[in-house]
């Protein structure tokens, strides 16, 4: 799947799932605001991969390449990781009676695992790959991480980049 569509997937659910929230607990553009965060732009975390690899220096061409995951070998992807959503809910629960905190980790919570769940069925990994602590004990290490299958073709993809 090319990934704008990707992209455009992850953006639509996101969207709809503020609007859901945003509806239920009547704050639209909070729900809709927090439902692009939790369920779009964590992707940023990608972003955020970069700059932990290459530093400041930021070169989009090796962003688009994903360069940051194959020099390093390593798959951190913070903000992707199931462990948020009960924390979400647990916070949502606990500030029930302040309708716009109650709003954003409801928000949050539900786009989010929606689009972990998006991600495990479009990228073919298996659900314990978005768990954060998971990851932890792997060392997020992509050659622990990936399968054997999978590394092969990121070893094949550096080959291609002279990484
Ligand atoms: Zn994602």
């Amino acid at each position: 799947m090319p990934l704008y569509i990707h992209l455009f997937i992850h953006f639509i659910l996101a969207v709809l799932v503020g609007i859901y929230f945003g509806w239920r607990l009547k704050n639209r553009w909070l729900g809709i605001t927090m439902g692009i965060l939790g369920g779009f732009l964590i992707d940023l975390d990608h972003v955020l991969e970069y700059f932990l690899v290459y530093g400041l220096n930021f070169n989009l061409q090796y962003f688009i390449e994903s360069r940051q995951f194959l020099t390093s070998d390593k798959i951190r992807i913070y903000f992707h990781a199931w462990e948020y959503f009960p924390i979400f809910l647990f916070l949502g629960y606990l500030f029930r009676k302040q309708k716009c905190l109650k709003i954003i980790f409801f928000t949050l919570a539900f786009a989010g695992a929606i689009h972990l769940t998006t991600d495990v069925f479009i990228n073919k990994y298996e659900f314990k790959y978005y768990s954060i602590y998971y990851r932890y004990i792997n060392n997020f290490s992509a050659p622990q991480l990936l399968d054997t299958a999978d590394y092969q073709l990121n070893q094949e993809y550096k080959i291609k980049l002279g990484i």
